[in-house]
């Protein structure tokens, strides 16, 4: 019984054991365990771990330090100094090195922007330079192209101007001396003024073309048809009125404007600006174009070119703003406009070195242009 009381107790104490094991207060001590103290646990962990993201999270976004304290950073030397005349010094915290790290990319990003900018600024300013430079140079280019262009044309009329003075001496001397045969034939003393006389016989007929009297003007006003007088009641020869080149003015043509430009569309009726008679309408090949000329009472002409449409003819009376033509841009003409001239009394129409500012004798007869 011993053994059997001996295992008996053995059994006793392992099934005591084993009761002990399956205890509910065990269970209860791991269930209060878990829902007390893992949640506290757990708590604890959080709180510090959201302590410690706030402290990293203010000292990377604290504001830089004051010019003060990075002095002293930078000069610990002087801190005794500082400590005499400011009391104790003030916390020194030193940055990690990740954070100095982070403060020089936040910086070379700074930088690398400012740069940018004062680059960007200079290439605007460069480029304006630039710019502003090409159109000086363009327009020199053009103004030096227009004076060229000027000086050729000009050095052409004065070609023309001395092959058509050199023709009329050849002419002259001819019919002079034709007039002298004559009057040797006839047993006569020759006439003093031959050489005159053959030279307004000449030019009546200069280009080809059937004019009124002499196209230089020798004949005196008032002695083909229209009573010698002054002019009044005159018309504006364009409807707009408008002057777009005035006399004497630099421009394409020539370095020296021999007429006035009036504003014009092309196919505009063009009038008479006073009465007269029409000393030329056609046109001889040069700058002109198709253009008319009239004779006024008071001996001066005046002329129209680069007509489009030419609706008169040399010798016909014409009344104050009678239509005579037709705007175009016939000859030396850049787009459609009426080129206007005024020659004195004696002046042939054409002449255009002996033109005159037509604006004094516009007023003259009542003609305002704007
Ligand atoms: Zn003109």
């Amino acid at each position: 019984m011993r053994t059997a009381s001996g295992a008996g107790t053995l059994h006793r104490q392992w099934r005591r054991f084993r009761r002990a094991l399956r205890l509910p207060h065990l269970r209860a001590l791991l269930s209060r365990w878990v829902r007390v103290w893992l949640p506290a646990w757990f708590a604890a962990v959080l709180i510090a771990g959201a302590g410690v993201t706030v402290a990293a999270i203010t000292d990377l976004t604290a504001p830089p330090r004051s010019a003060a304290t990075q002095q002293v950073v930078r000069h610990p030397a002087p801190l005794a100094q500082y400590d005499r005349n400011f009391g104790a010094a003030p916390q020194i915290r030193l940055n990690t090195p990740a954070q100095n790290r982070l403060v020089a990319v936040q910086r070379h990003y700074q930088l690398a922007g400012e740069q940018q900018i004062i680059a960007e600024t200079a290439l605007k300013s460069y480029a304006a330079e630039r710019r502003r430079a090409l159109r000086q140079t363009a327009a020199r280019t053009q103004h030096a192209q227009e004076k060229i262009f000027a000086e050729r044309e000009q050095r052409r009329i004065r070609a023309m101007v001395a092959r058509e003075l050199a023709e009329r001496l050849r002419r002259e001397q001819a019919a002079a001396e034709a007039e002298a045969a004559r009057q040797r034939a006839a047993g006569a003393e020759p006439p003093a003024d031959a050489a005159a006389a053959g030279a307004t016989a000449s030019l009546s007929n200069e280009n080809g073309t059937t004019q009124v009297g002499t196209v230089d003007g020798a004949t005196p006003p008032g002695q083909d048809g229209i009573p010698f007088g002054r002019v009044v009641g005159g018309v504006m020869p364009v409807a707009s009125g408008t002057i777009g080149a005035r006399f004497g003015a630099y421009g394409f043509w020539s370095s020296y404007h021999t007429g006035v430009d009036f504003r014009a569309g092309f196919g505009e009726p063009v009038h008479a600006v006073a009465a007269g008679v029409v000393t030329y309408a056609g046109n001889s090949g040069d700058w002109a174009g198709n253009h008319v000329a009239i004779r006024h009472a008071d001996g001066v002409s005046t002329m129209y070119s680069h007509l489009s449409d030419i609706e008169v003819s040399p010798g016909q009376p014409v009344a104050a703003g009678q239509e005579i033509g037709r705007v175009g841009q016939t000859g030396r003409a850049f787009g459609p406009h009426l080129h206007f001239e005024v020659y004195p009394p004696g002046i042939r129409p054409g002449d255009v070195y002996r033109a005159v500012d037509p604006l004094p004798w516009l007023n003259s007869i009542g003609v305002h242009p704007r």
